[in-house]
C-alpha cells in the first residue's frame, strides 16, 4: 500500500525492454521535486510514453528503481500507485453518459456543484454551457460531438475532481481551434498547480512554462534543463 504522498518521483538508473527485444530505454535517472512540471519532449518512438508508462507501472522496469516519496514503486499494490496518479491519455476515456457523468467519474461523491466548479477551473465550462443541454449533453464512447481538445477539457475536469498529487499527460496533437487551445493552456495551469507533472508535450506553451524539460532520443536522455537554459 502506497501512503498518501507528497509527490516527489525518482527515475534511478533505470533499464527497459519490452518482453524479449532490446531495451527500449537505456539507463535513465531522472529526479523530480514535489509539485514540478515535467515535459517531456522527442521524435516519435524516442521513448517517451514508455516512461510515463513505467511509471503508472503498465509495465514494470528491466533494471534499476523508480520511487515516489523514496518508495519503490514496484513494492506497493497498483491500485494504491493508481489512486494518487492522475492519467490523461490523448484520446481520453469517454464512457456513453452525459457530460456531468463524465467528469463526476474523477470523484463519483462530487455534487453537480463540485463539478461546475472543477469544470469552470480549468475552462471547460464555457464549451460546457455553450452546448443546447450544457452538462446533460449525452455523449456516447468514441465521444461524439466533442472534439479532440474538447474530450481533454473533460478529463482535466475530471483529474481535478480526483486531485491525485501526481499527474501524466498525453497533450493531444491534433488540430485544435484557438478557443479551445487557449482554455485549454489555462485550463492546465491550473490542473498542474501543487502537482507532479509528467507531460508528453506537443506545445511551446507548455514546453515553456514547464520547470523541467527532457529530451529524449532513442530510449536516452540528451539534454536537460528549463526553457531559459536551452
Ligand atoms: P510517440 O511520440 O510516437 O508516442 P514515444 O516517444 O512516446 O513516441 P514510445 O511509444 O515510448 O515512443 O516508443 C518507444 C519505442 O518502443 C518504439 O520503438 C516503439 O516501437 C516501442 N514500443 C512501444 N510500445 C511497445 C510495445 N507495447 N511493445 C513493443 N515495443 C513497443
Amino acid at each position: 500500500e502506497l501512503k498518501p504522498i507528497k509527490g516527489k518521483v525518482t527515475f534511478d538508473d533505470v533499464t527497459f525492454a519490452y518482453e524479449e527485444g532490446s531495451p527500449i530505454l537505456k539507463n535513465v535517472s531522472i529526479d523530480v521535486k514535489p509539485g514540478e512540471t515535467v515535459a517531456l519532449v522527442g521524435a516519435t518512438g524516442s521513448g517517451k510514453t514508455t516512461i510515463v508508462s513505467l511509471l503508472s507501472r503498465f509495465y514494470n522496469v528491466t533494471d534499476g528503481q523508480i520511487k515516489i516519496d523514496g518508495v519503490d514503486i514496484s513494492t506497493v499494490t497498483i491500485p494504491s500507485l493508481r489512486k494518487q496518479m492522475g492519467i490523461m491519455l490523448q484520446d481520453p476515456f469517454i464512457f456513453s453518459g452525459t457530460i456531468m457523468d463524465n467528469i463526476r467519474y474523477g470523484r463519483l461523491d462530487a455534487t453537480d456543484e463540485e463539478v461546475i466548479e472543477a469544470a469552470k477551473t480549468v475552462q471547460a465550462h464555457d464549451f460546457i454551457s455553450s452546448l443546447k443541454d450544457g452538462y446533460e449533453t449525452e455523449v456516447n464512447e468514441r465521444g461524439t460531438r466533442l472534439s479532440s481538445g474538447q474530450r481533454q477539457l473533460i478529463s482535466f475536469a475530471r483529474a481535478l475532481l480526483a486531485d491525485p498529487k501526481i499527474l501524466v499527460l498525453d497533450e493531444a496533437t491534433s488540430s485544435i481551434d484557438t478557443e479551445t487551445e487557449l482554455a485549454m493552456q489555462k485550463g492546465m495551469e491550473h490542473l498542474l498547480e501543487g502537482r507532479t507533472s509528467f507531460i508528453i508535450a506537443h506545445r511551446l506553451s507548455t514546453i515553456q512554462n514547464a520547470d523541467k524539460i527532457l529530451f529524449i532520443d532513442n530510449g536516452k536522455i540528451i539534454e536537460e534543463g528549463t526553457h531559459t537554459e536551452l
